[in-house]
């Protein structure tokens, strides 16, 4: 009887190669012989994984005529195809700011995105999603519509909220965006929908990372830090390819680092944490005796730094020496390939990302030949609706 987690490890390596498999067929039909060649997995286990992704509908394996096997000396083998209507899929972002979702096929093309936003933030006593829960029914159905595909055809829904997320339970159990809190996520997605599908629900700053790794500014790379300093500052962990969440969730919530002994409360209960001494927040805060109400919103602070206004350059920078020594920390523990700067605080110009890379070679020893790069996000506010979407063509084709 193999234990929970060996069962597991077989899982997780199944998994692997169900990637590498279909990752072999993005580059065209082929054979299971050809399939196992390029895989280096035995016949077995290809035969047993195109089976199953065939009755999941993900692949299609071609009867004798419809091959390409012209030329073929022997029996000629059933090409095994990515199947044209294997499903689409959507990313939803629930933000401070409001609605975002995207649709998307399962090898991440981007067929569609919509928006809604929120002038003002919603009351933080709001029970229910009252007029939000109409605007998230609004952007899946216009995404959903000028993808050009039926709702029938979505396969799985990620949706990312800004908190931490309970992996177990997919729901959010700690946000600084109260009105989506003790929200069913699910629910509100099939009401949006009208039918009942797989919807899950992720970090915010887990999803930027994957999107900055899927679309931006990381591409391609597989071991990210993807850093969002904004009202919270946190820190996605994509390790080896995958999220690192942490056990029920939490991992990266690097704002909650102390950093200041005896210092002033945090929202989380606790004293001097880094998110009471950088975050868009305290900025904003150390900018009015300067700039009174005209720097009271992220959009305020973003005009400011573009425009190179003294006392926001340097608020913004000293947020993110203390931001990047505590980053600097984490890629010690971690190695990364690249950090991802991102969020409020990095918006309007490179200030932070400047400030956070002199941080990191500043606090970190530098390994030969691989030193940390500190990279600008790319994708600004489309980062967290792009990695839902990047993770929902994964879950939909390795799960
Ligand atoms: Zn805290």
């Amino acid at each position: 009887m193999p234990t929970d987690s060996a069962t597991r490890g077989q899982q997780a390596l199944r998994s692997a190669n169900r990637a590498l498999l279909l990752s072999v067929l993005r580059e065209g039909p082929a054979s299971r012989a050809a399939l196992a060649r390029a895989t280096r997995l035995s016949s077995t286990t290809v035969s047993s994984l195109v089976a199953e992704l065939a009755g999941a509908g993900v692949v299609e394996v071609g009867d004798g005529a419809a091959g390409t096997g012209a030329g073929r000396t022997g029996r000629p083998g059933r090409l095994v195809r990515l199947a044209p209507d294997r499903g689409v899929v959507m990313g939803l972002d629930l933000s401070y700011d409001g609605v975002r979702g995207a649709v998307g096929d399962l090898d991440h093309r981007v067929l569609a995105e919509a928006e809604r936003l929120f002038p003002r933030l919603p009351e933080a006593d709001e029970e229910d999603l009252g007029p939000l829960g109409g605007l998230v029914a609004e952007v899946v159905a216009e995404a959903v519509a000028a993808a050009g595909v039926p709702v029938e055809r979505l396969a799985r829904v990620v949706v990312g909220v800004p908190g931490v997320v309970d992996p177990l339970t997919a729901s959010a159990v700690s946000t600084r965006a109260p009105w989506w809190s003790g929200v069913t996520v699910s629910k509100v997605i099939g009401e949006a929908l009208g039918r009942e599908l797989p919807v899950s629900v992720e970090n915010d700053a887990d999803l930027l990372t994957v999107g900055e790794a899927q679309h931006g500014a990381a591409r391609g790379m597989g071991d990210v830090l993807g850093l969002d300093a904004s009202s919270g500052v946190g820190l996605g962990l994509l390790l080896d390819g995958r999220l690192h969440r942490g056990f029920r969730g939490g991992a990266g919530e690097i704002g909650h680092v102390q950093v200041v002994e005896g210092g002033g409360f945090c929202v989380c209960g606790n004293r001097g944490c880094l998110e009471t001494v950088a975050s868009l927040d305290h900025v904003l805060g150390e900018l009015r005796p300067v700039h009174g109400e005209r720097a009271g919103t992220r959009e305020d602070l973003e005009r400011l730094v573009s425009s190179g206004d003294r006392a926001a350059v340097r608020a913004v920078s000293d947020a993110g020496a203390l931001i990047g020594k505590v980053v600097a920390d984490a890629c010690t523990l971690l190695a990364p390939q690249a950090v991802v700067v991102s969020g409020s605080l990095a918006a309007g110009g490179p200030v932070l990302c400047e400030a956070v890379r002199t941080a990191v070679a500043r606090h970190t020893t530098p390994r030969s030949g691989h030193p940390v790069q500190v990279l600008q996000n790319s994708l600004g506010d489309r980062a967290v609706v792009l990695g839902a979407l990047a993770l929902a063509a994964e879950d939909a084709t390795t799960s």
